[in-house]
């Protein structure tokens, strides 16, 4: 509407009845990755992302906040905090000045606040890359550190995003000791038993990346995100190298374990009101489970074969139930856990490497109380078999599982450990790798880890990589599974010359569940034979929350020296 025409009606009422036709104007956005234009309104209504290739667009902090927080709830602490040109450097006032008027008139390159999402209520600081590309100075350090001290002091979780060049030169070394300062902050939080979430957007890098970006106890990236520590183009001029497609991006920091998992802009409030609700006790009881998609998907993630095995006949050797558990019909391990346990959310990598996609591992609810599962997955079909090393993990699948259970014990949530292996994978990167370290530093934790454990062997139990993930209070073992120092035809090779003993090797080896309940290296069997796969769920979750329960009336203490006792006992000379 025209001035003229605004000032007729003000004065004078409506000039007309009929409304006036005024012809739309279509803005357009040129997709910066696909090249395509894009209706601004389509793309607005699409959370900026782009609805062709799906770009994910960078946004301002208030616009994030406003996807992300609950309406209303959002409460800002500290908006008063601005940056100060502590070294009068040159220009540094006209850029500030530049950036508050770029950033609709922000102070400084992060907001912070308490909100809820999902109706879970949380600390929240969100770094601006409309401020001067979110770089840190004196005053977001700042501002970051009290909202993680606020937050220790309220016993509230924080939830980040990071969206930064890095440290801000014009702060000079007072900039490189914010990531100090944060990462203190942080671990402080982090003592107090508090949850961190962080979410990496596009892009990230410098000191934000080297400090508390990669001090989370849980980390999502958005799709295509530039995560790095060196810009993309420094390691370019300082390698000569031609840089392949996608490295540094959400995906490849994904593959190489620094990030638990890829979340598209429309499912991040769910996925976080999920994991918040996860780690909030008060909630399981009182609010129901935020459904975000990868937690509660509508198909099933893991199908179960279409032929079920029979149940193994009466007089089966030793070996006819090592080929029975290899079984390629078997149900997979991750097919039976899906059906076990409620809202399973896939957590990511090691934080070191990479992500083995032999061990999959997350978050689930058993009786609607949280559990971390640890499970290792055979594969189904050829290719994903191949993929996930017939489910035989290498150093990273033992450290990513490591990871979590520190983070289940911080938490004071059990850890349930499903294997089905035949063994640690023995190839040249695994050893390269460091194997052997890695099982073993498993061995180590496990005995100390204060929360309750339990493994149970499903299928093959496979010498020292199920030992990886089976140092636990109770060890069970289906009723058809094998739990062997070596595989039989390992051992037939080795001892008698010939692979063809394999049975006589199986039938000496002892591996069965009822001869190592005897001997006392298992705790109990779980009958798996003569039940359709449903029933058999059915009754393995009633088993597990009984053990879960029991276990839980114990004091960390107490679980950690019964733990000890049990393994000290095994094999024991007492003159
Ligand atoms: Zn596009």
């Amino acid at each position: 509407m025209s001035e003229r025409q605004k000032s007729l009606n003000e004065l004078e009422g409506p000039v007309t009845e009929v409304p006036i036709d005024i012809p739309e104007r279509t803005i357009l956005v040129r997709c910066p990755h696909c090249r395509h234009a894009i209706d601004a309104g389509v793309l607005k209504q699409n959370l900026d992302v782009c609805p062709r290739c799906g770009k994910h667009m960078r946004i301002g902090a208030r616009r994030r906040l406003a996807l992300t927080a609950d309406q209303g709830s959002f409460e800002e602490w500290d908006a008063d905090i601005e940056a100060k040109d502590i070294l009068s450097f040159p220009d540094y006032k006209e850029k500030l000045a530049a950036a508050r008027q770029k950033s609709g008139g922000e102070k400084e390159a992060v907001i912070c606040g308490r909100a809820t999402i999902q109706g879970e209520p949380c600390a929240l600081f969100i770094m601006n890359g409309d401020f001067m590309m979110g770089s840190m100075g004196a005053a977001v350090g700042e501002k970051i550190c009290r909202c993680f001290e606020r937050a220790t002091e309220e016993g509230l979780p924080v939830v980040g995003f990071t969206v930064s060049g890095g440290a801000r030169m014009q702060e000079g070394l007072t900039s490189l000791m914010q990531m100090a300062k944060v990462s203190n902050a942080v671990r402080r939080h982090s003592a107090a038993g508090l949850l961190y979430i962080c979410v990496l957007t596009d892009p990230t890098s410098g000191g934000v990346t080297a400090s508390f970006a990669m001090e989370a106890d849980i980390t999502i990236a958005e799709p295509d995100a530039l995560v790095a520590f060196a810009g993309p183009r420094v390691v370019e001029q300082t390698t000569h190298k031609k840089l392949p497609q996608g490295f540094q991006r959400s995906e490849f920091v994904l593959a190489h374990g620094f990030c638990d998992m890829v979340v598209e802009r429309k499912e991040i409030p769910s996925t976080l009101g999920y994991l918040l609700w996860l780690h909030d006790k008060e909630a399981w009881g009182t609010r129901e489970a935020p459904k975000c998609a990868a937690a509660f998907p509508e198909e099933a993630r893991w199908p179960l074969p279409h032929h079920l095995e029979k149940p193994a006949a009466a007089d089966a050797s030793a070996y006819d139930l090592v080929k029975r558990v290899r079984n390629a019909d078997r149900p997979s391990v991750p097919s039976i856990m899906d059906m076990t346990f409620e809202g399973f959310i896939e957590l990511h990598g090691d934080h070191e490497f990479g992500d083995d996609a032999a061990i999959v591992a997350g978050l689930a609810t058993l009786d609607g109380h949280p559990v971390t599962v640890i499970a290792t997955d055979r594969g189904r079909g050829i290719k994903e078999r191949v993929a996930r090393n017939y489910g035989s993990p290498e150093p990273e699948g033992y450290r990513k599982s490591l990871r979590l259970m520190k983070e289940a014990e911080k938490f004071h949530r059990p850890v349930i450990c499903l294997v089905d292996t035949s063994g640690a994978y023995p190839g040249m990167e695994a050893e390269e790798h460091g194997q052997g370290a890695a099982i073993a530093d498993n061995l180590v934790a496990m005995g100390a880890l204060r929360t309750p454990e339990i493994t149970v062997i499903m299928g093959e139990g496979g010498s020292g990589g199920a030992l990886g993930l089976a140092v636990s209070d109770r060890v069970l073992m289906l009723s058809d599974a094998v739990y062997s120092v070596v595989s039989p035809e390992g051992c037939s090779t080795i001892l008698f010359k010939t692979a063809k003993r394999a049975a006589d090797a199986a039938e000496a080896l002892g591996i069965t569940a009822p001869f190592l309940k005897d001997l006392g290296i298992i705790d109990g069997i779980v009958d798996a034979e003569g039940f359709g796969t449903e029933e058999f769920a059915e009754r393995f979750r009633k088993c597990l929350a009984d053990q879960v329960q029991e276990l839980e009336g114990m004091t960390e203490g107490e679980l950690v020296d019964a733990r000890y006792e049990k393994y000290r006992a095994i094999g024991r000379r007492d003159s």
